[in-house]
């Protein structure tokens, strides 16, 4: 199949007038060509599909509650509708019996290849609890043989692990990562030593950079502040203006570079349904505008999908477009080592790409050469 694209960004660049050629699932090619070399024309701007490493729920499913096949089926297809073509369901901290039915979940979910599914984040059980967020303090707890060998599997993809590096040794974070682990450092209270610790055993990213961590302050540095210093590790980054101040973001993209930066929905249920409230581990969270909250008002995860956190970056933190659809592509793809075949448009690459509006809606996706929306 052949597409004609008037406008694409490649990850890289923008060009005009290419056309893409797709077989098997990839590109074959994108070479500067005219409209009636093409079947299909794509008219808007194509660029690759949003990757979120992040992903709670969707449509109306929260991961936790229904850790199957058909959640997982649910969540990709509401994110695929905002530009989403490779996501990490996430799981909240939970006990050993749902963490492993989500494992199966994803493992099935990869054999039976359910467009958009590339792994799994396990956020938590091993955080700190002052930090906790809405995790359930009673699943807090310590690793054990039995959370290391769930990590270790080899059937479930991108496997990535958030926890607190007070709580988790620097050499069982060796271990986790010579095994193909991402580590994430997030929901914790680490000194700014701690956390530099963590990074030089092979933690690789930040959850949610600013929420849930320690604060960079005049005297104590903190987990933000080894998270903006450090070069080498990227941060996950909330643009839902609930989470983290515009001045906040602006900074941390700055500090990171787009290079580093990933914009992350941490979306439940909510995104992509009339959902307004749900229930997770006896919480109700409910929904006002775009804002998620429990009882008194703590923040509990978000109702942002990838495009509206594209549009949030360049129209609200004046992102240059170029940059704000590599912080939504190609630097997850690098996080979780698919830059090879993710995050870009162009030969030997998967055909998953969005095609979206001047003002930056989507309105057609696809994802390995299939379309898997069009409004
Ligand atoms: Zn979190």
């Amino acid at each position: 199949m052949r597409y004609f694209a008037q406008r694409l960004f490649d990850g890289l660049v923008f060009k005009s007038n290419q056309v893409i050629t797709v077989k098997n699932q990839k590109i074959v090619s994108v070479e500067q060509g005219t409209a009636d070399e093409a079947d299909t024309l794509l008219s808007g701007l194509v660029a690759p599909g949003f990757i979120d490493v992040q992903v709670n729920g969707g449509g109306g499913k929260l991961f936790n509650n229904e850790p199957n096949l058909a959640t997982l089926e649910t969540m990709s297809r509401a994110h695929q509708t905002f530009g989403t073509t490779a996501m990490l369901p996430t799981l909240i901290t939970d006990n050993l019996a749902t963490m492993t039915l989500a494992a199966n979940a994803v493992a099935l979910a990869l054999t039976n290849k359910i467009p958009g599914i590339i792994g799994i984040h396990f956020e938590g059980p091993h955080l700190s609890s002052p930090k906790k967020g809405i995790h359930p303090e009673s699943h807090i707890r310590p690793i054990s043989e039995k959370e290391l060998a769930l990590f270790k599997r080899k059937d479930l993809g991108v496997v990535c692990v958030t926890l607190a590096p007070e709580n988790v040794s620097c050499d069982v974070i060796k271990e986790l990562v010579s095994s193909g682990v991402k580590i994430c450092l997030g929901h914790s209270n680490a000194s700014v030593e701690q956390t530099l610790a963590a990074i030089d055993a092979g933690a690789t990213g930040f959850t949610h950079l600013y929420n849930a961590m320690s604060p960079l302050t005049s005297r104590a540095a903190g987990m933000v502040g080894a998270a903006l210093l450090r070069d080498e590790a990227y941060c996950g980054l909330i643009v839902d203006h609930e989470h983290v101040d515009k001045v906040s973001c602006q900074l941390a993209i700055k500090c990171k570079t787009s290079e580093k930066i990933m914009l992350v929905t941490d979306a439940m249920s909510h995104v992509g349904s009339n959902q307004t409230l749900l229930t997770f581990a006896g919480m109700e969270i409910s929904r006002t505008g775009n804002k998620l909250t429990i009882e008194g008002g703590r923040l509990a995860g978000s109702a942002l999908d990838m495009a509206t956190a594209v549009r949030n970056t360049v129209t609200n933190l004046d992102t240059p477009l170029d940059q704000t659809l590599q912080i939504a592509s190609s630097t997850p793809a690098k996080f979780v080592e698919l830059q090879n075949t993710k995050g870009q448009l162009s030969e030997g690459y998967d055909a998953d790409w969005i095609v979206l509006t001047d003002d930056l809606h989507v309105t057609q996706t696809y994802i390995g050469g299939k379309q898997v929306f069009s409004v």
